[in-house]
């Protein structure tokens, strides 16, 4: 009693801020875009970072390496636990950008191809793949570059897709934004989100002419997926409004198939894992190095010497101040090393999910698909630490240099707590199904084995030096 009344004045007290703060998101959204110009521009004007004394803290292009990948980027995967897609509505000026222009937008139709639900996966895994070979991590000339194409197919979504009823449409966030991808599945973990006041029952719809910019029927939404926190929604006398709710990390994942699951999205969840850590891993690893000499071995022996030739920078880092030039056997060895993780730890996740699913039987008169699919979901939170620990790997790293050695104990933990995390949330999907006892036992322990899996890639990123040779 005392927790819900605790817990209904929290959700209406971040609804009101919500409310209150929705004059005050198109300066906020401008502010932030100004911020992003100037940390990617003012720099470059600066001295290059080529002396291992330079840090962050006396040298501008360092800052802002620092400032993009490892405050930015971890604290918007991180925020996503709390807040959903906040930043997408709030504060991305990407997102704003591209909502802005749609007012004057040309109202072409989206291509089927474009609203296929698994373009959000594949734009994350191609703009993962560039971002590694172009080094932006290490090069802000090179982040400049990502950033500028993004910006540009942002726009230009918003100028072929906006809408004709002046309501600013983000075709981009819902069906193209790499980033978006992520925090929109692993929203589903997080604590606040938008609902109806009586839940549907009916599958969330598509509309492209409401009010949600994100196209979400609103009498029909079931997932946080694609809300990104703009409030525009949130109307409290309305019987048709929705409303902030506070619950569980991970209700989602718990509650599956009330949450419109998608097959399109366990591409993400099984792939984007592998592909986060072989991204953070591939520069300190052997089987790295032992791929590259194989390759270029391979190159030689067919007369290939191409290969050994440099590739253009809009494709892979050319960085003349520090006298990196990358070949294009650099470029494949990158990419088929990236690739290959992921897709390894695709197949077993897959596998375990199938076997999963398998020992479920016909539950609810579900065909294995559908099964497949909710198993799948299931490994939704290791998932999204591993991404954090490999994509996030710049806040982790200058952490090191705060804790020293003691860092290693916080990622640890780190994984040990979103090991339990997911197996609780699991073991409380698959109690809800009502199996006999051999089939519950046979499907945890698939999705334990899986969680394993997970858990020992996501040790790889911790411990790298440690790797068989
Ligand atoms: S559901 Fe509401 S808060 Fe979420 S994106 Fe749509 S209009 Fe905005």
């Amino acid at each position: 009693m005392w927790v819900n009344s605790v817990q209904l004045r929290a959700q209406l007290g971040l609804q009101n801020c919500l409310l209150r703060l929705r004059p005050a998101i198109p300066y906020l959204q401008g502010m932030m875009l100004l911020a992003l110009v100037g940390l990617l521009l003012i720099p470059l004007f600066g001295q290059a970072p080529i002396y291992q004394w330079q840090t962050p803290w006396n040298n501008g292009q360092l800052f802002s390496e620092w400032v993009l990948w490892g405050v930015w980027y971890p604290g918007t995967l991180l925020s996503v636990l709390l807040v959903g897609r906040f930043w997408c509505g709030i504060l991305c000026p990407l997102g704003a950008l591209s909502e802005w222009v749609s007012r004057v937008g040309a109202q072409f139709r989206l291509p089927g191809w474009l609203r296929h639900p698994i373009a959000p996966a594949l734009s994350f895994m191609l703009v993962t793949l560039w971002a590694q070979t172009l080094d932006v991590r290490d090069d802000l000339r090179s982040a400049l570059l990502l950033f500028g194409v993004v910006f540009a197919l942002a726009v230009g979504c918003g100028l072929l897709f906006g809408s004709s009823t002046a309501v600013g449409r983000r075709a981009w966030c819902r069906h193209l934004c790499p980033i978006g991808s992520v925090l929109g599945v692993f929203s589903r973990l997080g604590v606040m989100s938008l609902e109806l006041l009586r839940p549907s029952t009916t599958a969330e719809g598509y509309r492209e002419q409401g009010i949600c910019p994100t196209s979400i029927e609103l009498r029909t939404k079931q997932s946080s997926r694609h809300c990104i926190k703009c409030a525009r929604c949130i109307k409290p006398q309305s019987r048709g409004g929705l409303e902030v709710t506070l619950r569980r990390p991970g209700t989602e994942i718990k509650g599956i198939e009330r949450h419109a699951p998608c097959g399109a999205e366990l591409a993400f969840i099984w792939f984007a894992p592998g592909l986060a850590i072989a991204g953070f891993i591939w520069s300190v690893t052997p089987l790295y190095i032992q791929l590259r000499q194989g390759l270029g071995q391979w190159g030689m022996s067919q007369h290939w010497y191409g290969l050994f030739a440099r590739g253009p920078s809009w494709l892979m880092n050319q960085n003349a101040s520090i006298d990196q030039h990358y070949l294009w056997l650099d470029f494949f060895s990158i990419t088929l090393f990236m690739l290959g993780a992921a897709l390894v730890l695709a197949l077993l996740l897959g596998a375990c999910s199938l076997l999963g699913a398998w020992a479920m039987g016909r539950m609810e008169q579900l065909p294995l698909s559908k099964r497949l699919t909710l198993v799948g979901y299931q490994f939704a939170p290791l998932a999204m630490l591993c991404i954090l620990l490999g994509l996030g790997s710049t806040l982790f790293s200058s952490l090191k240099s705060a804790f020293g050695p003691w860092l290693i104990y916080l990622e640890l933990g780190l994984l040990l707590m979103a090991l339990l995390f997911n197996l609780w949330i699991s073991a409380r999907w698959l109690l809800l199904k009502k199996l006999n006892h051999w089939r519950l036992g046979l499907s945890f322990t698939a999705i334990l084995i899986g969680c394993l899996v997970i858990s020992l890639v996501t040790l790889w990123s911790i411990f790298p030096a440690y790797q068989p040779g």
